[in-house]
């Protein structure tokens, strides 16, 4: 039977499927991490495993062909290398695009619209007439607004300028505990210590404490959601009129935090009203179903 195959490569996590053409899961394979720009040749070893993996499994001449969606591949930009370089791997034809890009295939099935990631990190990004935009994504150290990275970032600057003013924040036990730490000088050292999985992970814990009527964590949930939405709005400003009303949202803190998820599109409603909010399911690898609309 003949199928294609979508990998969805993010920041911790690649999972790998073999699908039917109606979009039925028929084989699925995991590994990680998978940003391209954070860890080349880890990823690349990563994709060619658990794609391999799956070839065990379902007949290689049956495959169409292979779309891969990788965090960090527009800055590195090298799709058309990394392409070639699977394809002649597989020799499958393998097409290399964003996870952001594969994230939008899928939750709009291959629609004009806007899509909104943020998990480990984030990025917004919209298509309309064949058009691609795109607004933030460059990473932790340089943007990933809202994303589970700034919201641990965000959440240790404020107990640190608490601190120095002589007040407690009201994470501050919280996330001591989490490092591990008795003061927060040891808190800080032992902050610098984490990789970037390892600090986007503590993102749940700060999440739960909003959840559970903790002020500061409030405070950072809701700062973050207002400055990813802006970048939102930022691209939405940019289509021809009429704008795209669909919008697809992606990533861990966007489909597990209600908090984050009202803010953010609150926000974006009161900009404008008519777009009709998508929520999609975490399973962005099925994006590659929809693949040949958008190659029409
Ligand atoms: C990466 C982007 C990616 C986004 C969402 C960012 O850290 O730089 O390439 O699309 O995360 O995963």
């Amino acid at each position: 039977m003949e199928y294609v195959i979508g990998v969805d490569s993010g920041g911790t996590h690649i999972v790998a499927q073999a699908l039917s053409q109606d979009g039925k899961i028929m084989e699925q394979s995991e590994s990680g991490p998978g940003n391209i720009l954070l860890n080349p040749e880890q990823t690349i070893q990563n994709l060619k495993d658990v794609i391999e993996s799956l070839f065990l499994k379902q007949k290689r001449i049956d495959c169409k062909y292979i779309l891969i969606g990788i965090a960090g591949i527009e800055t590195t930009g090298n799709s058309s290398e990394i392409s070639q370089l699977l394809t002649d791997y597989f020799k499958v034809t393998t097409y290399v695009i964003s996870d952001a890009k594969l994230a939008l295939l899928n939750g709009l099935e291959g629609k004009d619209g806007t899509l909104i990631i943020s998990g480990t990190g984030s990025v917004v990004y919209g298509r309309q007439n064949k058009e691609m935009l795109r607004y933030g994504g460059w990473g932790n150290l340089l943007g990933d607004t809202g994303s589970a990275y700034k919201i641990v970032s965000a959440s240790m600057q404020l107990i640190l300028k608490k601190h120095d003013l002589g007040f407690i924040s009201s994470l501050e036990d919280i996330l001591l505990n989490l490092l591990n730490a008795s003061d927060v000088k040891e808190g800080v050292k032992n902050f610098y210590q984490l990789d970037r999985k390892q600090v986007a992970s503590i993102a749940v814990t700060i999440a739960k404490a909003a959840d559970k009527g903790n002020l500061d964590a409030i405070t950072i949930i809701k700062e973050q959601a207002m400055a990813l939405s802006k970048e939102a709005l930022g691209l939405i400003s940019r289509y021809q009129k009429p704008y795209p009303s669909k919008i697809a949202f992606s990533g861990s803190v966007l489909l597990n935090n209600d908090l984050f998820q009202k803010t953010l599109l609150n926000n974006l409603l009161s900009w404008y009203p008519n777009l009709q909010s998508i929520t999609v399911s975490t399973n962005n690898s099925r994006g590659a179903i929809f693949w040949p609309i958008w190659n029409n």
